[in-house]
Order: structure tokens, then C-alpha cells, then sequence
């Protein structure tokens, strides 16, 4: 029996099927769908001119999300550049459509600040909070993709998993190499449900918040 393919939401690994590869500005799409966006680690004094390019090539229908992007109080420029290139990302994302996806390292404070004047899908990835954390984003369009974290036992993502609205879901393998069925079985078994409900869920959740839709 041929195994379903199963929607990876946020990957730096090519070649995946049903994988949104996240890619940089000075990189192309060839085949597949991807994500494009200006991360908070390598913005600079020039982010508009980055920004104008994004813009260009957020014309490719084949890129289904601005991303990653977001705050990182850790690493990173000064958080008012940081600031001003989210809003203008996610000033773009709205004008097509299109989630965010969310880079949030010590910046639940910005998200926060920011969700108070804006309102749209914003996929926070790799989420690893505490659950009040995403309990306190559950009035928001905020949304949480889970990854690797969740294999770990005792961990706040998977602390979170259990509880969190299952429309609110979504999984992914970002750079751990993984494969994303590991991802998914290890969501099935937290959550008791078979892997087929979980990608169509997720699936679901996606055709739902981005204009630009993904086909399973
Ligand atoms: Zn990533």
C-alpha cells in the first residue's frame, strides 16, 4: 500500500511533495509550493529594498505564505527595525491573502502588541510555550504548527498539542531533517486520532486561511 503523502507546513528540506520549503529572497522556486518572507535574524538597513523585491516575488502563485518572518529578542538587529519589517510583511500577506509564518523568539509581547491593531492568519511555528501562552492567542487568527518538539516527553508543545482547538493545528519538520510522518504519528498518538483525520484537518485549517490553497 502506497503511504498518503502528509502536508509538511514549514520545511527547509527540498523535494518534499506536500512540503511548503521555506526559501530566502535571493532564492527562486522551481517546482513545489514554498514560503518566502524576510527573517528576523538577517534584516539590516536595507530591509525595503528586500521588502520590494518579496513583493515581486510573491506574484508566484506557487508561494502560499510570507514567512519566516517575526521577533527575535535574542538574535537579530533592534527590535524597531524588527517591528517595522513584520508590519510591512504582514501588510503584504493581507493584501494577498496569505498566512504568516511566524518566527517568535521572546516576542510574545510584540505578537501580542501587534494583535491588538491587526487582525489575520498568523501560523506561529515551531511553537514551544507554555500552554497559557496559547491559551492567551486563542481569540486571535493564531494558529501553531508543532514539530519536533513534541517527541520529547514533558515538553510544553506537547503539553499544549492535547489541548489546543484542533483548528487551530498545524504540522511541520522546519530544519530538523525528520521525516514529517514522525511528526504526524507522534500527534496521533497525544491526540488519539488516526494520521488520516490529522492531514485532513490540517489541510482544512490551511484551505481555510490562505487564498492560495494547497491540494492533497
Ligand atoms: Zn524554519
Amino acid at each position: 500500500m502506497k503511504m498518503i503523502d502528509l502536508p509538511d507546513f514549514h520545511t527547509h528540506t527540498p523535494g518534499k511533495s506536500l512540503g511548503i520549503l521555506n526559501l530566502g529572497i535571493p532564492e527562486s522556486p522551481s517546482t513545489g509550493i514554498y514560503s518566502m518572507g524576510l527573517h528576523p535574524w538577517y534584516l539590516n538597513g536595507n530591509w525595503e529594498k528586500a521588502l520590494e523585491i518579496l513583493t515581486k516575488k510573491l506574484e508566484d502563485p506557487r508561494i502560499v505564505a510570507v514567512g519566516e518572518c517575526g521577533f527575535d529578542g535574542i538574535r537579530g538587529p533592534g527590535l524597531a527595525i524588527q517591528k517595522a519589517a513584520f508590519e510591512a510583511q504582514a501588510a503584504l500577506a493581507k493584501s494577498l491573502g496569505l498566512p504568516i509564518i511566524l518566527h517568535c523568539v521572546k516576542g510574545l509581547h510584540l505578537l501580542q502588541e501587534f494583535l491588538k491593531k491587526h487582525s489575520q492568519p498568523i501560523i506561529w511555528h515551531g511553537f514551544n510555550l507554555h500552554p497559557d501562552a496559547g491559551k492567551s492567542l486563542l481569540g486571535q487568527p493564531v494558529y501553531f504548527s508543532f514539530g519536533k518538539h513534541i517527541l520529547v516527553a514533558g515538553t510544553q508543545a506537547q503539553a499544549w498539542l492535547k489541548i489546543c482547538p484542533l483548528d487551530k493545528v498545524f504540522f511541520e519538520t522546519d530544519d530538523s531533517g525528520l521525516p514529517i510522518e514522525t511528526i504526524y504519528r507522534q500527534a496521533s498518538l497525544i491526540l488519539g486520532l488516526p494520521i488520516e483525520r490529522l492531514r485532513e484537518v490540517a489541510l482544512g485549517n490551511w484551505n481555510r486561511i490562505s487564498s492560495r490553497k494547497i491540494h492533497g
